[in-house]
């Protein structure tokens, strides 16, 4: 099961979440709409269902923030985005392609997996478009119940 987490969202809520940990501040479903080029009626649909999921606090007529859950899975999100685009660009891709081509399925991408490979590449402190933070997950990979996956990828001296 523990497989599973991270892939609770559909790609373009990923893309929700990531925008409104990016801003930092209250978003109006307008604004998404606009920046993601869909309608309103479509944004307000997966909105709700963040709110109902506990991500997002909505305010009829302010906006959506993120809440305490949220802002935390978002951290995992931006770190998942930031992980998978190293490795492309470390693979040959232009730092604009790793992000458009990650962007495409880095919802498709579990969280141990992540953290997996965090570890193995040494927990870089640079990605692609920004610092990647290191938190619990990835910092206690080797002390799971993954440990001979991770000793076999080379990161077990942790
Ligand atoms: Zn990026
Ligand atoms: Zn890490």
């Amino acid at each position: 099961m523990e497989d599973q987490a991270g892939l609770e969202l559909s790609p373009r809520k990923v893309e929700y979440l990531k925008y409104v940990y990016e801003k930092g501040r209250t978003v109006k479903t307008n604004e998404l709409a606009s920046h993601f080029s869909v309608d309103p009626s479509t944004v307000t649909k997966s909105i709700l269902e963040l709110a109902e999921s506990g991500y997002l606090s909505h305010a009829p007529y302010r906006g959506v923030t993120l809440t305490d859950s949220g802002t935390m899975y978002a951290k995992f999100l931006v770190k998942r985005h930031r992980i998978l685009s190293l490795i492309l660009v470390r693979n040959g891709l232009s730092e604009d392609r790793a992000c458009q081509e990650v962007n495409r399925f880095e919802s498709f991408v579990s969280r141990n997996a992540v953290d997996t490979m965090c570890c193995a590449m040494g927990h870089p402190q640079f990605g692609v478009c920004g610092t990647i933070t290191h938190d619990d997950g990835c910092l206690q990979v080797s002390m799971t119940h993954f440990k001979n996956q991770v000793e076999s990828s080379g990161c077990g001296d942790l």
